[in-house]
């Protein structure tokens, strides 16, 4: 499963972990995380703005 990283602060979200207390469950897709989900560590950015993390 891969990982997307917030450019602003450096959260990063982990498919196979998910982020259970924004409702993705562990094992949900980057994709089907909504497009202006906001970082829950800034703020500032959102799903959309997220980078793959090699
Ligand atoms: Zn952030």
């Amino acid at each position: 499963m891969a990982r997307f990283r917030c450019p602003s602060c450096g959260y990063v979200y982990d498919e196979q972990a998910g982020a259970p207390r924004e409702g993705w469950p562990p094992g949900t897709p980057f994709d089907q995380v909504d497009e202006d989900w906001p970082c829950p560590d800034c703020g500032v950015r959102e799903q959309q703005d997220f980078e793959p993390v090699p």
